[in-house]
């Protein structure tokens, strides 16, 4: 199986090319193969299974757009590859976001989602109810996102902002999209799991780690913090 962490240089804040850190791990550990490729801006662009578009800045954000559309991107989606897309990357495959001041820059247009500039910058702890569990994680984005007809949250957000203080990320097939940071994959090893799983057409191993202490001490921390409030 392969992985692409798709241009570090200008997507990858907080770490995001961590996901494919922890997606390697949890795979290898069950005697998958996997191997994970860093792709830079010049670079010739590679085909993978999965590619990885992490968080950026506005202006790299603009530019890994530019290149993104020039590589035909949305097409190798569109074709079968999937998608793990998180915050600016979120923005970035949606029909337009808004950069710096109020420009709109058109995105990819994989997915009918529109980002516009909110106030206030939501910056900090989110959590996120999908189906019957939680995903934890950070955020710190000036973009309020909407998705169009047709197009499904991720989830629910429990604390935190997320796409619009109600709901974050999208889910399409093949595609998860989320404006959590964590990196998302290392701190919520069931979802590590869930995508893994749909990577390989099959159902995985049970495995234990020092994530899941580390995932049951967040959400004993957030839940704690929902009911005292
Ligand atoms: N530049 C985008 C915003 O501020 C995305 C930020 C990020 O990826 N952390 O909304």
């Amino acid at each position: 199986m392969k992985v692409a962490v798709v241009f570090p240089e200008l997507l990858g804040t907080y770490g995001d090319g961590g996901n494919a850190l922890a997606l390697a791990w949890r795979a290898r550990a069950r005697q998958i193969s996997v191997s994970v490729q860093e792709v830079h801006l010049g670079d010739e662009f590679p085909d993978a299974d999965l590619y990885l578009l992490g968080g950026g800045e506005d202006g790299p954000q603009r530019l890994a757009t530019e290149r993104l559309r020039e590589v035909g991107f949305a097409d190798r989606v569109r074709e079968g590859a999937r998608l793990l897309a998180v915050c600016a990357g979120l923005q970035v495959v949606g029909r337009h976001f808004a950069v710096e001041g109020d420009d709109t820059f058109p995105g990819l247009d994989l997915v009918p989602a529109v980002t516009v500039r909110g106030t206030p910058r939501a910056v900090g702890d989110i959590a996120v109810r999908v189906g019957s569990r939680l995903l934890v994680g950070f955020e710190n984005h000036g973009g309020r996102t909407s998705l169009g007809e047709g197009l499904s949250p991720l989830g629910e957000v429990v604390s935190g902002t997320g796409n619009d203080g109600r709901v974050d990320g999208y889910r399409a097939p093949g595609i998860w999209g989320t404006y959590l940071h964590g990196p998302v994959l290392a701190q919520n090893p069931w979802w590590c799991d869930e995508i893994l799983s749909e990577l390989v057409g099959e159902p995985l191993a049970p495995l234990e780690s020092v994530a899941d202490r580390l995932y049951a001490a967040r959400v004993r921390e957030v839940t704690g913090r929902e009911s005292a409030s």
